[in-house]
């Protein structure tokens, strides 16, 4: 059986997947795996294609210190163990920079261009090349993909890339990028399937899981996106705080005396709903509490949402339908009838029904803006991407495939 492995690489974690290769080229998600704890407890925790479990097992922290041990953990594991061996690996990278506008089959000078946009995404991208590089050092001949967070919005206009500072920045790199590109891409590509005549028009997507962003889609392509140089900026999130004066950083630094990693830190980990509540990152416990200030920082978040979709439609001069996806846009019904109220001048209307059943489509039949819920699935586009970078041997144009 051909398989294709998909691995996600982050600071304590690393998440991987594995698809054999059907008829056709369709793919079928075989394994569902990821080492957790990093550094700290690690774990690996594997299931199978009905969710059967597969492994779940605890290792000493000395055996699991970093990212590429991890990998050699899992790696072992479904070649020994379930005799694995992958004829491709796709791997999810946060930045691809100005130049990829589509994966890329890796090779060391991929990965040599790749490594210089570790200043532009400090906490992630160094995480996704480590198991690149061992796989790399590894196994040489493996084929290798990268699938970027940025490569869907490089179809951005220059009004959306730029920011109103002076051109030598922009040409050093400091544009507004944009990210959750995996998770755009597969919406784009599973309307058309869904509603074939709305995915050629005006569609705002909300990607809300503990990052959320949001983008509006022209003709299935990404105009515009909340979110631009970082991940940081845009709608509120589990422990980010979104749009931000840059002056507040500046109050940070010379009132507060902090350091740039201190600010990064917090800006990264300790702001959003986590600190706007003081009581959780994570939306069901802020849902569940009885803490005014849990309330707040759930007011906000549809607040800003709502902002927001104002800011895309203007960027889009009109609305033809909204999405929801991720965590909190798949599962929450209460989130998203309060996101539809605040929708209601753009012409949405709630069917509370078919929300409750967390339906696909959950506008009433007279809502002027039908509003779908769309479950995501990065991963899925990674091996697709990967899968047909094997098999042409050139990277396809992302927005012309459609998902199968
Ligand atoms: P990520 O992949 O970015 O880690 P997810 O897309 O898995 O995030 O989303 C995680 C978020 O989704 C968390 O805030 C979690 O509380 C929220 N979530 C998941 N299920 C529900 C639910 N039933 N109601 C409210 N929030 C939910």
């Amino acid at each position: 059986m051909d398989t294709i492995l998909v691995v996600n690489a982050g600071s304590s974690s690393v998440k991987f997947q594995v698809y054999s290769v059907e008829g056709e080229g369709r793919l079928q998600r075989q394994i569902r795996g990821q080492i957790d704890g990093i550094g700290s407890r690690p774990r690996l925790r594997a299931s199978g294609a009905n969710g059967d479990p597969l492994a779940d097992r605890a290792y000493p922290i000395e055996a699991v210190s970093d990212v590429p041990a991890a990998m050699t953990i899992a790696g072992e594991w479904l070649r020994n163990e379930l005799r694995i061996h992958p004829i491709a690996v796709g791997h999810r990278v946060v930045h691809g920079g100005p130049e990829h506008d589509r994966p890329v089959l890796i090779d060391h000078g991929v990965v040599a261009r790749l490594e210089r946009l570790v200043a532009l995404a400090p906490l992630h991208q160094p995480h996704n090349l480590a198991p690149i590089r061992s796989i790399l050092a590894g196994f040489p001949s493996l084929p290798q993909v990268a699938c970027f967070d940025t490569a869907f919005h490089r179809t951005h206009g220059p009004l959306a890339d730029h920011y109103a500072i002076p051109h030598q920045l922009h040409a050093e790199g400091v544009r507004r990028y944009g990210f959750h590109g995996l998770s755009y891409e597969y919406i784009a590509k599973t309307l058309p399937h869904i509603a074939p005549d709305i995915a050629k028009r005006r569609v705002i997507v909300a990607h809300l899981g503990s990052g959320a962003s949001m983008c509006a889609l022209k003709d299935g392509q990404s105009v515009e996106s909340t979110m631009g140089f970082t991940a940081l900026d845009g709608l509120p999130m589990g422990t980010r705080p979104g749009q931000l004066d840059p002056g507040v950083v500046l109050y940070l630094i010379s009132e507060r005396g902090m350091s740039a990693s201190n600010v990064q830190n917090f800006l990264y980990r300790d702001c959003g709903l986590k600190g706007l509540s003081g009581v959780s990152n994570d939306m069901r416990e802020l849902d569940a509490s009885a803490d005014p200030k849990a309330k707040l920082a759930v007011d906000y978040f549809i607040y800003r949402i709502g902002l927001n979709a104002g800011m895309l439609a203007a960027a889009l001069q009109g609305l033809d339908a909204f999405v929801f996806t991720a965590g909190i846009g798949e599962n929450s019904a209460n989130i998203r009838a309060r996101v539809v109220e605040q929708l209601g001048w753009l012409g949405g209307a709630l069917d509370p029904i078919e929300n409750s059943r967390n339906s696909r489509l959950i506008s009433r039949s007279d809502s002027r803006i039908p509003v779908y819920v769309v479950p995501t699935d990065e991963e899925l586009m990674i091996a697709q991407h990967t899968l047909s970078l094997l098999m042409n041997g050139q990277s396809t144009n992302p927005r012309q495939e459609r998902v199968s």
